[in-house]
């Protein structure tokens, strides 16, 4: 049997269109761009094995459903001759406008991009960079059409390429298509995406769904023939439908807990009217009729949801007390519930001078307002719009690393940010940078789309000073300066040693009995230093004289510590770990908060027990007898309290939202936050939960690779 597969041709197009433009000119227009894209990708075919050309024909064709203008259709059949051929920006223009050229161009520079990705923070960031890169917001809605014709012949890919392709449409493109408000799409999109990352639950809805379609459908025609002789016993015109549920719909209700026939018990209807004093009408009359369940009531109309979604719900009682769920709406409200943002197409003539004023960046901005999930609202909406529209319009960039993936950096960005961006090793071993596959200088001037490729050499001698005036951020400077100042740490480091083998040499002292553990413990707690190097590099940079280290270690002037070991007590119930005693009571000083990993010390306080503190707290500059040996118990696992201190630029961009979601992405908790604002930079002060100093460290690593950020400290108060 030979399987029948219908394919549109341009006439289907045309015809479809002319429904809603009669322009011959325009829909001339539209036969010369599928010619123009016929010719192009002639010989091309695609993974179903039709000629290429059928793509971009179901695109245009998609679009007309939502009653797309004649400029994204003609973009829609041209959408991908810029990626697959090597037409010109330039000819495109020429043949089809302006206008058209910069969709093509858009869409040609999403397709580029690779959206795949395991990682919940770029889940988000994805998200908005496809809105960020969209100047004009039809881009998106290409991409969302290019994006369901894929899907709905995602079959031919193998099964891995599928579930990925899914994965991305679900957790990238849907939520946009959510919130532009395209219903019509996403719905499609998330059954088309379920059907192949969960096959076995999509095949078992829909096998359930027919089960009893019949009885379902009758329930349905009752109820709907009852309401509508009820609407016009009181004169009220409308349509009514009976409605279908998506599987994903369902899919997401099974998965809170719910039982299959919980949920299809509620049968649908959707009553449409010709203004919204009639919804109000025809919901007064529905409600006089049938009891309804309060709770599930809502109001839409009075409070529309974030993607102008507006509507009437309600569920009532019906024929045999059964549930229906009732929807009212007006036919613009419809039309805005199905197709959002791309609805204006079709409500052109009923524009009001409120959505006129409506621009594309304002929609973008109401889009982007919804997207950012904000959970607790403090910034004004002022603020917040004018945050948005600066991370929106601003000034920043997108470019691409050689695998395709995004990176994105403030305008007027050379190389060298780029490279230490992607990582300071790339940064400090970095020789040149190939833009676009040319040698460039590396003060380059980056721009939105180049392809950046750093050619890096393991034996390279580090970054040159100059770099410093060359790189635009911040950042990329202080990570240059870095290199600079570790590279002249280490000499002292190597400078200390030096003077103190000398010195031991000179003395005739056997570095064996010099370099035991228990003599380098006693340095580091009597001048509360972290480790070996510390002692180098204070002796190397004139701190502490070698000789005196030497004569405190063999004179041994000062009073012996208790040594920890081979009594150490398991399974103690305290977090700390003290020389030789059970049962004492341990504190954690709050003035340097201690975390597992940090050098500590005990201080035996009157009455109280011992109070843990950081070996460098200046608190216990001063004291020298009171204090005691202690250690953490590597047993326990718990979670401890640290305080930083971040230094940011001050800028009106929601900087504290990004650095709280880094935070809890790196799974820290946080306790309390303080704002305290400078003259010319913007501090936070974070306390925050971690498991201990390494946990604490990546984090702040992690942070450090934000911009705006200038510094971190840990306090000791
Ligand atoms: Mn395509």
């Amino acid at each position: 049997m030979d399987q029948q597969i219908e394919l549109k041709t341009i006439d289907d197009l045309i015809n479809k269109v002319a429904k809603y433009n009669k322009n011959k000119k325009e829909l001339n227009k539209i036969r010369e761009a599928y010619d123009y894209a016929y010719l192009k990708h002639q010989n091309q075919y695609r993974k179903t094995g039709e000629a290429y050309i059928y793509h971009p024909l179901e695109v245009a064709y998609i679009l007309t459903s939502i009653t797309a203008d004649i400029p994204c259709l003609i973009a829609a059949l041209l959408h991908d001759v810029a990626e697959d051929t090597t037409t010109k920006k330039e000819e495109i223009a020429e043949k089809f406008g302006e206008e058209v050229a910069n969709l093509v161009v858009g869409i040609t520079k999403l397709s580029r991009i690779n959206f795949s990705t395991d990682n919940d923070y770029l889940i988000e960031y994805y998200k908005k960079i496809i809105v960020g890169m969209s100047e004009d917001v039809r881009v998106i809605i290409l991409k969302l059409v290019d994006r369901l014709h894929n899907m709905r012949t995602l079959y031919v890919l193998p099964i891995e390429k599928q579930k990925e392709k899914a994965k991305e449409t679900l957790e990238i493109l849907t939520p946009i298509a959510h919130h532009l408000g395209i219903n019509r799409i996403k719905s499609e999109l998330e059954d088309l995406s379920l059907r192949y990352l969960k096959p076995e639950v999509y095949y078992d809805i829909v096998e359930k769904l027919n089960n009893n379609k019949l009885e379902r459908d009758n329930a349905v025609n009752e109820m709907l023939n009852e309401v509508k002789a009820l609407l016009k016993e009181h004169n009220i015109k409308h349509e009514i439908k009976g409605r279908s549920k998506s599987i994903y719909g369902i899919y997401k209700k099974l998965d809170t807990g719910r039982k299959f026939n919980d949920i299809y018990d509620l049968l649908a209807l959707r009553i449409l009217v010709k203004t919204e004093q009639e919804c109000y009408l025809a919901l007064g009359i529905i409600h006089s009729k049938y009891r309804h369940l309060p709770k599930r009531f809502k109001d839409f109309i009075a409070m529309p949801k974030a993607n102008r979604y507006q509507s009437l719900h309600t569920t009532v009682f019906g024929l045999e007390g059964q549930l229906f769920e009732i929807q009212i709406r007006t036919y613009e409200m419809d039309e805005i519930a199905e197709n959002g943002i791309a609805s204006h197409w079709s409500y052109k003539e009923k524009k009001t001078v409120k959505e006129d004023n409506l621009s594309l960046t304002e929609q973008k901005l109401q889009f982007f307002k919804s997207i950012i999930d904000l959970k607790e609202d403090r910034l004004s909406t002022e603020e917040f719009v004018s945050s948005v529209k600066k991370d929106l319009l601003n000034n920043n960039i997108y470019v691409f690393t050689p695998k395709g993936d995004v990176i994105e950096l403030p305008k007027g960005s050379t190389p060298i940010d780029f490279a230490y961006r992607v990582h300071s090793k790339i940064g400090d071993s970095m020789v040149g940078a190939l833009v676009n596959n040319s040698i460039v200088s590396l003060d380059y001037e980056l721009k939105d789309d180049d392809i950046v490729k750093i050619i890096t050499n393991k034996n390279s001698q580090g970054p040159s000073k100059e770099w410093i005036n060359m790189a635009k951020l911040t950042h990329t400077k202080s990570k240059i300066k870095s290199y600079f100042s570790s590279s002249m740490k280490q000499d002292n480091i190597n400078l200390g040693k030096e003077l103190i083998e000398k010195e031991l040499r000179k003395k005739n002292i056997d570095f064996n009995l010099f370099y035991s553990d228990e003599n380098i413990d006693r340095i580091l707690q009597k001048y509360k230093l972290m480790t070996l190097n510390d002692i180098y590099l204070n002796i190397g940079n004139n701190k502490i004289g070698a000789s005196n280290i030497i004569d405190f270690v063999f004179k041994k002037e000062t009073v012996t510590l208790p040594k920890i070991g081979g009594h150490v007590i398991k399974n103690a119930d305290n977090d700390i770990i003290v020389a030789g005693i059970d049962k004492v009571k341990v504190n954690l000083a709050n003035c340097c908060n201690p975390l597992p990993g940090d050098h500590i010390i005990g201080y035996i306080t009157k009455g109280t027990g011992i109070t843990v503190h950081r070996i460098n707290c200046h608190n216990l500059n001063n004291v020298t007898d009171r204090t005691i040996a202690v250690k953490w118990n590597s047993e326990l696992t718990k979670r401890y309290l640290a305080n930083i201190i971040i230094h940011t630029s001050k800028t009106t961009n929601n900087n504290l939202f990004e650095i709280m979601q880094r935070i809890n992405f790196n799974s820290a908790s946080i306790d309390s936050v303080k704002t305290l604002s400078k003259i010319d930079e913007t501090v936070y002060e974070i306390s925050l939960l971690v498991i201990g100093k390494e946990h604490l460290n990546k984090i702040t690593n992690d942070l450090n690779r934000l911009t705006y950020i200038h510094n971190i400290e840990r306090i000791i108060r």
